[in-house]
């Protein structure tokens, strides 16, 4: 039983089959796996030298480069658990996460150093260095890991915090090793490059290093987001699958212009939020093999994806559960019919095992195996599957349900709206209404009656908002999220101040 969960260290088994490979490169340099594993073991180590045992935290802050993919293992071939931190994030909240952690090492780009020294850790200690530094310390004499058990803990990511203070996600290796499994299963592989322009401390840019090792496929890692770039890599490097969220994929597609993709470029896969219709649209009309898919830190990122064949008739689903992941919408613990709207649930195997440090979220998160992940959604008669919204921001107007994500598409659509926004507020005659927070395009002008029409053409009339506030910006955190629970607090008090 505990030798089936046993097997050599992933970057060991893929460095023997495949040496020569391009494991990992960033437009300009390139590792091969047999080089990739020396760098990872080298850094691994050095980090001994910290007294980074197995099961020991190592918080990692670091912009997305080539050396990010050898710390990954690195710390994985002393196993130990591999902490990413946001880079977006403020300091105080990186020393949050830290302690949160109990991270026994906090490993960072010397260029951020500056504000890791703003971070305090509120009584807890990790060792802060720098990747450089570590880099100039001499390698201890250690034996590395050469078996991984798929039930240990692998990483631990935090939440995006987006309904409130972010959760620790344990991650075991065998979570990783089914998502990417349920992944190749669905999208094949041929000989592919993938694209990490998403930040790899989130699960969309993590899961991409974890495949590339798992399937012995090329990753390159970009910097930061730029669409030339993304698409450069597509028409010149031989990026055939690029990870992005949708303002990404607008973007690719308007420094696309006139040209198109070429054949090899087989899946931009889009998740991390609600794609827009007009966006999906674009896509279908260009040719762009776009596919939808739905996921979370909680499920080692996807947990359904629309496969090609359903992805042209079913324009706005997210598809169905990797294999061999479940899928189900519950009203309590109920399992509901096809067409009715109720909280999504997911049973698989790389769903997490649970919240660090939180039994009571965890408690509530996984019951019976199945992962109730607070979105709303349904599935039609074929088990396609239709995300609506999170629960917590769902707005009861006289006993209908308006969701929050469907109104903000509709305002969006409006040729002179930037942002937007859409949260309940209370009402005395229908509980609550929706109140939506505008930002205006700079060269837009519009004024509340135009947009509310605009509105009232396109949705129910308990869905349109009573409401617009015109605001300069939306209250979002690190990953780009809204933070509607900060609109209502506005909101709150605006009625307060009469
Ligand atoms: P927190 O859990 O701390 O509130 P978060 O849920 O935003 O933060 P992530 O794990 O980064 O943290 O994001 C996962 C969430 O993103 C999902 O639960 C869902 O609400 C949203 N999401 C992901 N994919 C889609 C999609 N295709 N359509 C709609 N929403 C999506
Ligand atoms: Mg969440």
């Amino acid at each position: 039983e505990q030798m089936s969960n046993e097997m050599p260290h992933w970057l060991t088994k893929r460095a023997f089959l495949t040496p020569d490979r391009e494991a990992v490169s960033d437009g300009r340099r390139s590792w091969s796996f047999w080089e990739l594993k020396e760098r990872a073991r080298d850094v691994a180590r050095r980090l001994a030298r910290l007294g980074v045992g197995r099961g020991d935290r190592v918080a990692v802050l670091m912009d997305n480069h080539l050396d990010y993919a050898a710390w990954i293992h690195a710390i994985s071939f002393l196993g130990a658990v591999a902490v990413p931190l946001n880079t977006r994030l403020a300091p105080a909240e990186w020393g949050w996460q830290v302690a949160d952690a109990e991270a026994k090492v906090w490993v960072f780009d010397e260029s951020l150093e500056e504000r890791v020294c703003e971070a305090d850790e509120a009584g807890w200690e990790a060792v802060r260095i720098s990747r450089q530094e570590i880099a100039s310390t001499s390698p201890a004499e250690v034996e590395l890991v050469e078996r991984i058990c798929l039930t240990d803990p692998a990483t631990m990511m935090y939440t995006s915090g987006t309904t409130g203070r972010p959760k620790g996600v344990i991650l075991t290796y065998g979570n990783h090793w089914w998502n990417a499994m349920g992944s190749v299963l669905n999208l094949g592989l041929q000989e592919d490059k993938w694209l990490a322009c998403v930040p790899l401390f989130h699960m969309s840019g993590l899961s991409i290093l974890m495949r590339g090792v798992i399937y012995g496929m090329a990753v390159e890692i970009q910097a930061g987001f730029d669409p030339a770039e993304a698409n450069r890599s597509i028409h010149e490097r031989g990026v055939t699958i690029v990870s992005v969220v949708s303002n990404m994929a607008a973007r690719m597609l308007d420094d696309l212009g006139e040209q198109t993709y070429p054949l090899s470029f087989r899946c931009l896969l889009l998740g991390g939020g609600p794609a827009p219709r007009p966006l999906l649209e674009r896509c279908r009309d260009k040719g762009v093999p776009v596919f939808q898919t739905y996921g979370m830190t909680e499920t080692a990122s996807q947990a359904a994806t629309l496969s090609p064949e359903g992805s042209l008739a079913r324009l706005g689903s997210a598809g169905k559960p990797l294999f061999p992941g479940e899928l189900t919408i519950r009203k309590g613990d109920q399992t509901l019919p096809p067409g009715e709207e109720g909280e999504i649930a997911v049973r698989a195997p790389y769903v997490t095992p649970g919240y660090w440090k939180r039994p009571d979220a965890t408690r509530e998160a996984i019951r019976d195996g199945w992962l109730y992940t607070g979105d709303i959604g349904y599935v039609d008669e074929q088990g396609f599957l239709y995300v609506l919204d999170r629960r917590s921001d769902l707005i009861l107007s006289g006993g209908e349900n308006v969701y929050p994500a469907e109104v903000e598409a509709v305002l969006l659509s409006h040729p002179a709206v930037a942002e937007a926004g859409v949260v309940g507020k209370t009402d005395a005659r229908w509980g609550e209404v929706p109140v939506a927070f505008v930002v205006l395009r700079s060269e837009g002008g519009v004024d509340e009656q135009v947009l509310i029409r605009h509105c009232r053409e396109r949705l129910a009339r308990y869905k349109v908002p009573v409401q617009i506030i015109w605001t300069d910006a939306l209250p979002r955190n690190a990953s780009n999220k809204v933070l509607r629970r900060k609109l209502k607090a506005k909101l709150e008090q605006r009625m307060n101040e009469g």
